[in-house]
């Protein structure tokens, strides 16, 4: 049978553009449905937007610094509007930029939300598109809490563009949303409190890192209210919000801002015309070659739920059109992924925390240092930094690194390739630190801990 496309994906983000422009560029004959903005969420309302949320927010902790090098000048005073403008500016360059990719790789764009009709057929915008195959790339979509008063809570896909910054926020939540957009509102100067249903947030991460970063974020003023959880919102005549907490607490807040999750965005899909299934979850199910219970139908990204980081979805896309239309074999390796969580200070982590060397039976060492950098001696500011490296005792082979400060990730990244290539501890002894720079702490520490 003939169809319009060897290849229709559905959603214009980092998976789904990547797989269209590598599948286009192959010879393939692709179409892509996207019905909200171009470049998907990491462009709109994510990892773009939010970066540069992070620097406006550093400044301010850096004009305290400055004093103490010297640098005198009037309190300045920050302008909202035109770091929201600003964004938004920089946002509608990169959809500009995403569709001419899309264009110059000869992909064919199609506005409008996409469903499916059955295995080889969409409708986008009332019309009918079919193809050989369909990726599903649809990302996901904040998942909103149910308290009484839920309504009244924003998420990340409202906080980019709002009127005015409130003057008192508190946050919901303990990932990685929560925590930056907490540190992002305390560095912006607005009076912030983070409540996390748990006793320490970041789970996941290694919990002498989650402890450090609790001290931290305290000390530069941030409120952390641990075992505890909003029960209700009340909105008050003047717009302020009410929040009653389960601990029985009353505070009043101008905004509350939500980050418990997301969610795989199929409900427009019609997945069942299809006969696509969900896992457990909620996210599509897929094999490991990315096909879901349906021969045609792949999905790739945060909608399947893997690793939701736009890197992954990037690596996904491209594996997979590479492997249809150039023959490779499909390689996606997820071991060891490094990822950062932009709060101030910054946390980077590649490969395991302690806890999870302890429960895989490894025998390691912890190799440890928290400092405080030389930037810090002098800039009166608090901050300290701390590194970790785990080391397994027979092998030498790093098992995990974690640094949390300034430029955590910038740092990272670069572990992250060592650690691919296999790097061992006497790798990094054997190293020459670049000085004076924090990172030279990482092939310094020489001694394990007790
Ligand atoms: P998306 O990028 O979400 O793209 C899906 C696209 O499909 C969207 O454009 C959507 O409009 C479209 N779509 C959905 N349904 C339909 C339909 N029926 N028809 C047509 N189009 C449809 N990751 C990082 O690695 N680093 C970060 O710093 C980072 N920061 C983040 C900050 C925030 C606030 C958020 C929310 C996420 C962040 N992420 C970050 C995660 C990252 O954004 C996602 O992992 C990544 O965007 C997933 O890509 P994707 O292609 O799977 O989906
Ligand atoms: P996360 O899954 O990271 O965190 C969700 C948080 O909300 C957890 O602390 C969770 O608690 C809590 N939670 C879940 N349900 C409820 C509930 N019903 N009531 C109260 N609290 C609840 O999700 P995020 O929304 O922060 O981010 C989504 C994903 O986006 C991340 O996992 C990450 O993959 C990606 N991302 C990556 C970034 C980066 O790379 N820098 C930045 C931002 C997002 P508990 O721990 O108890 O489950």
């Amino acid at each position: 049978m003939a169809y319009d496309y060897d290849l229709f994906v559905i959603g214009a983000g980092s998976g789904g553009v990547r797989a269209a422009r590598i599948a286009a560029s192959l010879g393939a004959k692709v179409g892509i449905a996207e019905n909200l903005y171009l470049g998907g969420t990491c462009v709109n309302v994510g990892c773009v937007p939010k970066k540069l949320f992070v620097y406006a927010s550093e400044f301010r902790a850096q004009r305290e610094a400055a004093l103490a090098f010297g640098w005198q000048q009037a309190e300045p005073e920050f302008q909202w509007p035109t770091l929201r403008d600003n964004t938004r500016a920089e946002v509608e360059r990169l959809n500009g930029i995403y569709g001419r990719l899309l264009d110059g790789a000869g992909v064919s764009l199609h506005y409008g939300l996409a469903s499916f009709v059955d295995a080889h057929t969409v409708d986008v915008a009332g019309q009918q598109i079919t193809a050989e195959k369909i990726l599903i790339a649809t990302g996901g979509w904040p998942r909103r809490p149910s308290f009484p008063g839920a309504e009244h809570v924003l998420t990340s896909n409202e906080v980019f563009g709002l009127d005015t910054l409130p003057k008192k926020v508190l946050v919901q939540g303990g990932g990685y949303i929560a925590v930056e957009f907490a540190g992002i509102f305390n560095g912006l100067g607005v009076d912030t409190t983070l409540v996390y249903r748990k006793q320490l947030f970041l789970r996941g991460f290694d919990t002498e890192v989650r402890e450090f970063v609790a001290e931290q974020v305290q000390q530069q003023g941030l409120t952390l209210r641990f075992n505890d959880d909003i029960a209700s919102i009340d909105k008050n005549d003047d717009g302020s919000l009410e929040v009653s907490f389960v601990s029985g607490r009353r505070e009043c807040f101008d905004a509350v801002f939500s980050a418990i999750g997301r969610s795989a965005k199929t409900s427009a899909l019609n997945l069942s015309a299809a006969g696509v299934e969900l896992d457990e979850r909620g996210f599509i199910r897929v094999d490991d070659t990315f096909k879901t219970n349906v021969d045609s139908i792949y999905a790739v990204g945060d909608v399947i739920g893997r690793v939701q980081l736009t890197p992954v979805a990037l690596a996904e896309g491209m594996a997979l059109a590479k492997h249809w239309y150039a023959g490779e074999a499909l390689a996606v390796d997820y071991s060891n992924i490094a990822t950062a969580v932009f709060c101030q200070p910054n946390i980077a982590t590649v490969g395991l925390t302690e806890d999870e060397a302890r429960a895989q039976g490894l025998d390691f060492d912890v190799y440890a240092s928290n400092f405080k950098p030389l930037k810090h001696t002098v800039s009166g500011l608090q901050e300290c930094m701390l590194m970790k490296l785990l080391v397994d005792k027979q092998s030498d082979a790093i098992l995990g690194a974690h640094v949390v400060g300034e430029a955590a990730g910038e740092m990272i990244q670069s572990v992250a390739v060592a650690m691919k290539a296999g790097a061992s501890k006497a790798h990094f002894d054997q190293t020459i630190g670049i000085h004076p720079t924090a990172a030279e702490e990482l092939v310094t520490m020489r001694e394990p801990r007790a």
